[in-house]
């Protein structure tokens, strides 16, 4: 399979991303990191809301890309459903430890989930003693969210680094923006994103990745090397190639390659 190429070299500075061109041959798939990318973060993950001008834009992106748009997040694939119904795109979860494709199929990446046991209940047991410290568990990866004490990161991250070291190596520590987290070794979001890019729709187009946080490192890169287009949200060092100033320019931006790839004529479309 012929890889995508961008013929738009990456400006230097880092600065806003370019539009998707109406005439391009090849045409874009989408991979958006969810919380902080597209959502703003609120106290506990179950606070978000996905509001209804978001929902409008993620379905004109979807039709008019012919479904090649994912969601790339560190929740459960369950619950960015539950978020984002009833829109149903291809979503990749728990930092890509588990995967729905586009045909429907549900990948989950080792079946460790029995492994993480003890390790969810260590954990509860120090949100317990930590009040404001979230603990979520999403089955096959566990966080410690300290939004509300982020005086407590060492803590935090020495305890997550305890639990872990218990579990031994198959499992990897995920730092990310006041949380910590522990998800299988050998997924990330680097290897999803790569992997919807062998599968239909997403399979010869360019690829966008946009997210903000640690855990779309790998996501970066892994566009980076398929020639497509790396947005990082937000301040910090990055290996992305451009860079969005927050959440509502992410949503801003969407928009606007919504409109113009909605309004090709429909046998132009992807
Ligand atoms: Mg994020």
């Amino acid at each position: 399979m012929r890889r995508p190429v961008l013929m738009i070299a990456p400006p230097d500075p880092l600065t806003v991303p370019p539009w998707p061109p109406t005439e391009a041959a090849l045409p874009w798939a989408f991979f958006l990191d969810v919380d902080g990318t597209l959502l703003e973060f609120a106290d506990r993950p179950s606070a978000v809301r996905v509001e209804s001008e978001l929902a409008s834009t993620l379905a004109r992106l979807n039709r008019a890309t012919g479904g090649a748009v994912a969601l790339i997040s560190g929740r459960a694939v369950s619950d960015v459903d539950a978020l984002f119904a009833p829109l149903v795109v291809p979503v990749a979860g728990q930092h890509g430890a588990e995967r729905r494709s586009a045909d429907g199929r549900h990948h989950r990446y080792p079946a460790l989930a029995d492994a993480l046991r003890p390790a969810a209940k260590a954990l509860a047991a120090f949100s317990a003693r930590h009040p404001g410290v979230f603990l979520e568990d999403k089955g096959m990866s566990v966080a410690l969210h300290f939004r509300l004490r982020p005086e407590l990161q060492d803590t935090v991250t020495r305890e997550v680094s305890r639990v872990a070291g218990a579990l031994g190596s198959a499992w990897a520590i995920q730092p990310g923006v006041l949380v910590c987290e522990i998800r299988p070794g050998g997924r990330d979001k680097g290897v999803a994103i790569a992997e919807f890019l062998a599968e239909s729709p997403f399979a010869g187009r360019v690829a966008v990745f946009v997210g903000d946080d640690l855990t779309d490192e790998q996501g970066f890169r892994a566009v980076n090397r398929h020639g497509g287009v790396s947005v990082k949200v937000g301040a910090g060092e990055t290996a992305a190639r451009w860079r969005l100033a927050d959440e509502a320019a992410v949503r801003r931006w969407l928009g606007t390659c919504a409109e113009r790839l909605d309004r090709r004529p429909v046998g132009e479309r992807a």
